[in-house]
């Protein structure tokens, strides 16, 4: 039979040598290689605590972006679910009403907008098809969770709060063609 690497070893039942059932030896050695690895520079980090750096084409989590006066960007047009190649998007779209005006900018608005976490492959396709700069990929991480449920996430989360805006201006150098 034609081995694939070179590193298999052939196991056999052969009784235990003096050494060999002393196991001090092989503790020992185990030992060793723990110190070893002591010293040696760590690849991993402690990560909440510490984080990467990330690039700056990098994709996270979506943001829905609010106009300087609060408003809502997003129209509910349905440029960006077309556009998902996952079919990760969902929205139920609903006019402004008289007096709404400070909370949607468009007269049409996003009465539900929905992204599917575990479908998004971040490919950013979403943000490239938006006409109203409406949504945008962050350096945010999506958080894990225990339920499915978890990860479609509404517009409780997607859309920013005035309190804490998200910096986008980054993206929009980035991850727009330049030919927009
Ligand atoms: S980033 Fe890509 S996969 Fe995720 S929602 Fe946007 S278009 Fe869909
Ligand atoms: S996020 Fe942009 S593309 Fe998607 S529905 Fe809203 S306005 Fe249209």
């Amino acid at each position: 039979m034609e081995h694939l690497s070179n590193r298999s070893k052939v196991v056999s039942d052969k009784p235990m040598t003096f050494m060999e059932r002393l196991y001090l030896p092989a503790i020992f050695a185990g030992m060793m290689t723990t110190l070893k690895h002591l010293f040696r520079r760590h690849n991993t980090i402690k990560y909440p605590e510490e984080q990467r750096v990330f690039a700056p084409v990098y994709r996270g989590m979506h943001v829905l972006k609010r106009d300087e006066k609060g408003r809502e960007n997003c129209t509910a047009c349905g440029l960006c679910a077309v556009a998902c190649p996952a079919e990760a998007i969902t929205m139920v779209a609903a006019e402004r009403k008289p007096g709404e005006e400070n909370l949607y900018r468009e007269e049409k608005y996003a009465e539900t907008y929905e992204i599917n976490m575990l479908r998004c492959i971040f490919c950013g396709l979403c943000e490239e098809a938006c006409p109203k700069e409406a949504i945008f990929l962050t350096d945010r991480i999506v958080p894990t969770e225990f339920e499915r449920d978890d990860f479609i996430y509404g517009k409780d989360l997607l859309v920013e709060s005035m309190d804490h805006r998200i910096d986008i201006t980054k993206r929009q150098h980035t991850g727009k063609r330049s030919d927009k």
